[in-house]
């Protein structure tokens, strides 16, 4: 197969799994300039797309391409030179727009629809009032309201970090539209890095970054979602690092989350850490289960429901991880039983749930296949894992067999300590505390977690 149709095949692919807008972005001008000894080499307008394509899209690209010619195995990016690249620098096409054959001119129209987003991109549902504070949001929570009293007085940055789901988002949203509220008239700024990032792009594309930095820089308070997105991309650090620098000093405050704490976030500049230290951070963690009960109570009030108190403790005990996954069960539950005409008794949310819980205990997994996994992982024996050695060798994984026994098996920390060599159920709580804590923060670990998950799961 030409590269060519090897490329659109493989770009109609990769399509369907991220957002248009970055589609366009990060895969527009791009094509293969070398396919030889399964590697592939795409060529690419700018850094930017280099840095993005390599790093947070590379998996899809390969997948994509593997799933054509399979014996592909390493993708790598080049920046195109400007004969290479599609579209002429732009003053060359306003020079030749007349003469420019067809599509020449379609690409510059194209390319002229971008425009800052002058949207605070603000969600109304996001707010104070609806926030359901427990001793695992408390500190985010009182940090995040001090803020939108004090604007750019106390904590600057402040700095947001924890899992998925945990309420991040929420909470840096409460503050631009309790700020809002008080005065409509204020700028605020609420954004992805992902998406500060294509709109950087864009706006060099288009030689407006000009008027992209004007804009930023008017802005009273800027609230970026999910920093650790940049980690890695040169660029757009050091455009971020100006824009952060330059409102830092007129005292605009600046708002900031991550799924990690700064020292935790990789390829980050040193001084851009250093300045996100530099402010206050506080973190979100899993809530336990009196907020979670709460959580649920209170959404059910918001919207007049009428809920077995059985059924929401039922899904309160059950559904643990984080508050997008409790919500979203509520909600399926909701639907169902509208859609069944049934009342949401503790049975019917048994029944209608039991799909989402404990998957570890309903494939038919059990602690022997955990411990199986893990010795082979770190390379001991599972009479390491089991008998009294403290080794650091086997130490860690021993902490982890136990997280594992308790979030897949939902074993009861006696049970645990009993199965590993007659340990105290102390032990076993404080194994899954630290393995969860650290889980957060630690990447490596996390990585070897999910590869241990993934041998459990795996069908042989
Ligand atoms: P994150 O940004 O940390 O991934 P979100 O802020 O998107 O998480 O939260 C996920 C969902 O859970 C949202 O719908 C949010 O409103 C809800 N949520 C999170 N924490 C709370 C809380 N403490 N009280 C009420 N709702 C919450
Ligand atoms: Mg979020």
């Amino acid at each position: 197969m030409q590269s060519e149709e090897l490329w659109q095949t493989a770009l109609s692919e990769i399509e369907l799994f991220i957002s248009k807008a970055n589609f366009i972005t990060w895969f527009k001008n791009t094509k293969i300039v070398s396919n030889a000894d399964g590697m592939i080499v795409i060529s690419v307008p700018n850094g930017f797309a280099k840095e993005w394509l390599e790093n947070k899209y590379n998996s899809y690209i390969l997948k994509a391409l593997k799933n054509i010619q399979p014996d592909i195995k390493m993708v790598s990016c080049v920046i195109a030179t400007p004969k290479e690249n599609q579209l002429p620098p732009k003053r060359e096409v306003m020079v030749d727009a007349i003469v420019a054959p067809k599509n020449y001119n379609q690409k510059y129209q194209e390319k002229k629809t971008f425009s800052v987003n002058l949207e605070n991109n603000l969600n109304p549902k996001y707010v104070f009032e609806k926030f359901i504070v427990g001793g695992n949001n408390e500190l985010a929570h009182a940090a995040c309201v001090a803020v939108s009293q004090n604007l750019g007085k106390i904590y600057n940055p402040l700095f947001i970090y924890g899992g998925v789901g945990l309420g991040k988002t929420h909470l840096i949203q409460s503050i631009g539209n309790e700020i809002l509220r008080k005065d409509p008239n204020f700028k605020v700024k609420y954004i992805t890095s992902e998406r500060f990032t294509s709109e950087l792009i864009s706006s060099l594309q288009e030689q407006k970054i000009n008027e992209f930095k004007e804009y930023y820089q008017k802005i009273d308070i800027l609230i970026i979602d999910d920093i650790q997105f940049i980690s890695g991309k040169e660029k757009t650090q050091e455009e971020f690092f100006h824009i952060f620098n330059y409102l830092y000093q007129l005292n605009k405050q600046i708002v900031l989350s991550s799924d990690r704490p700064p020292k935790a976030i990789q390829i980050l500049e040193e001084r851009l850490r250093s300045r996100f230290e530099g402010g206050m951070i506080a973190d979100v963690s899993k809530p336990d289960l009196e907020t979670r009960l709460a959580i649920l109570q209170k959404k059910v009030a918001d919207e007049n429901l009428e809920i077995n108190q059985e059924a929401l403790n039922f899904i309160a005990t059950n559904i643990k991880n984080n508050i997008r996954e409790l919500e979203g069960a509520l909600n399926r539950l909701i639907v169902s039983a509208q859609l069944t005409k049934k009342e949401i008794t503790l049975e019917f949310a048994t029944n209608q749930l039991s799909e989402l819980i404990s998957s570890g205990k309903k494939k038919g997994i059990t602690y022997k296949q955990i411990l199986k996994a893990i010795s082979s992982f770190y390379d001991i024996t599972i009479d390491d894992l089991i008998l009294k050695n403290r080794k650091k060798e086997v130490v860690r994984p021993r902490q982890i067999a136990m997280y594992l026994m308790r979030s897949e098996l939902q074993f009861s920390y006696p049970g645990i300590g009993e199965k590993l060599g007659g340990r105290d159920h102390t032990t076993a709580i404080h194994a899954y505390e630290k393995i969860s804590k650290n889980l957060l923060s630690d990447e490596k670990l996390s990585e070897e977690v999910s590869q241990i998950r993934e041998q459990i799961y795996k069908i042989d």
